[in-house]
């Protein structure tokens, strides 16, 4: 595998060169040279395919053409055109780039720091730093939080942008995600000292709207709405207003024992639909469930950061069973530490069969749904990605199958969910362009993006003491 990584990067010009258009480059050891990743066509032969499209279905061994950004063929022995680039993966787990459907980019600087106190708990500590950022800072989060975010296989993000002070602080986001080469979803929230008397700053959404949807490097990122809490007297305006810009629509609700009754009240005032994604909803009660099968409303659990803050368990099994788009997503690296969505997966997996007392009542392939075609179906983009589809969008991940951890076993969808780490994830490709290759990415300088964010936590460090 080395040599034919060498022999392809030579193939390809890729070693030693400098002077391309791309942005896309792997920093060699000492930094200074610079590997550039431009093409977006390219032949992936013989990979384990898990397509997460019904009515393609999986191969053992397959060949997936992708051709200017877009999946053109998959299957057996296929020969690409001469501008494709070969890339070998034999024995590898090709799987769709998982899309993450609720997370807080801006408090990646804030890692583990939800604390042991009530003063130090996850809210307080978060707004003490919130106050601390500028439209820079959360661009310098959003792209830490991204980085991390591809290293675990994640090409698509929604992210709820609740330190929304201007619409600087949300395009810091949509700067962010063009910049790293993801798609994803932003919606503009509020901040965390925004009293209940002050509107909803719709004049920021339309100038923002305005701003990206007339430039085209933001293509494949859009707009929503991050909405108020749902006691918030103007939610039904606000819901309308949204709509009316054909934003979608994000909000916690149901979240713990404190919030139960919240999903009824926003079906009771008819604002479900499915432009919806009700994040959390841990007490969410049997009425509820159905009151969003019935609406088609999405749900997004995030399992580590609502145990770690002790909203309860995710309620896996009653919304598995029942008609639901049921969605993960990280939250918040400030309670769960990391951004490894596959094990987010498998830790859902693995409750839902101790719950149900039964080895065989989750299959992983059910859990891996949750994370590619049902968050596409979520955001309103599963004709575009969220499976290995001909014609959708070239965004993949490749698991490869050599490590020490990830090597025998033959059942690839265990494999992925239940054994692979982060550090398996050998390749991450967005729109046919390579994020991670080799086990390393591709698109920023790492380390330097490192000690940045380092230095910028240690000065708000010294800020807040
Ligand atoms: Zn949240």
């Amino acid at each position: 595998m080395k040599n034919e990584r060498r022999d392809f990067l030579k193939k390809t010009g890729l070693l030693g060169i400098g002077g391309f258009i791309s942005p896309f480059s792997v920093f060699s050891e000492n930094q200074q040279k610079r590997f550039q990743f431009q093409q977006n066509s390219y032949l992936i032969k013989e990979a384990c395919v898990l397509s997460m499209d019904e009515e393609i279905g999986d191969f053992n061994s397959a060949d997936v053409l992708i051709e200017n950004g877009k999946i053109t063929r998959l299957g057996k022995n296929i020969e690409g055109p001469s501008y494709t680039e070969i890339i070998n993966a034999e024995g590898g787990i090709l799987i769709p780039g998982l899309i993450d459907c609720h997370w807080h980019l801006w408090t990646s600087l804030l890692r583990s720091m939800a604390g042991d106190s009530a003063e130090e708990g996850y809210f307080k500590m978060t707004a003490r730093y919130s106050r601390l950022y500028s439209p820079e800072d959360m661009k310098l989060a959003a792209t830490y939080a991204i980085a991390e975010a591809v290293h675990s296989g994640i090409t698509c993000i929604s992210d709820y942008n609740h330190n929304a002070r201007s619409p600087q602080f949300v395009q810091a986001s949509f700067d962010a995600m063009a910049a790293m080469g993801i798609r994803g979803h932003i919606s503009y929230g509020t901040y965390r000292d925004l009293p209940d008397s002050q509107p909803t700053d719709f004049k920021g959404i339309n100038e923002l709207k305005q701003f990206i949807d007339s430039n085209s490097k933001y293509k494949g990122i859009s707009l929503g709405l991050g909405s108020r809490s749902v006691n918030y007297n103007n939610l039904e305006k606000d819901w309308k207003h949204a709509r009316d810009l054909g934003l979608r629509i994000t909000i916690h609700a149901s979240s713990n024992e404190s919030q139960k009754g919240q999903i009824t009240s926003l079906f009771k005032k008819g604002l479900l639909a499915e432009d919806v994604n009700i994040i959390h909803g841990n007490a969410i009660t049997p009425d509820e469930i159905k009151m969003l099968e019935d609406t088609g409303t999405s749900l997004t659990m995030t399992p580590y950061s609502e145990m770690r803050i002790g909203y309860g368990l995710p309620k896996i099994n009653e919304l598995y069973e029942a008609n639901i788009n049921c969605c993960v997503g990280i939250d918040t690296t400030a309670l769960t530490g990391n951004a490894h969505l596959l094990d987010t997966l498998k830790m859902l997996q693995n409750l839902a069969n101790a719950n149900a007392k039964d080895e065989f009542y989750l299959h992983p392939k059910e859990v891996l749904k949750m994370a590619t075609i049902n968050g596409a179906i979520n955001l309103g983009i599963d004709k575009k990605t969220g499976s290995i589809t001909p014609g959708k969008s070239a965004d993949l991940v490749l698991l490869k199958k050599s490590d020490i951890n990830f090597s025998t076993g033959n059942k690839p969808y265990h494999l992925a969910i239940e054994a692979a780490l982060q550090e398996n994830i050998d390749m991450v490709m967005a729109k046919g362009k390579i994020l991670k290759y080799d086990g390393k990415l591709t698109g920023i300088n790492a380390k330097d993006l490192i000690i940045q964010a380092k230095n910028r936590f240690a000065e708000m460090e010294k800020e807040i003491n």
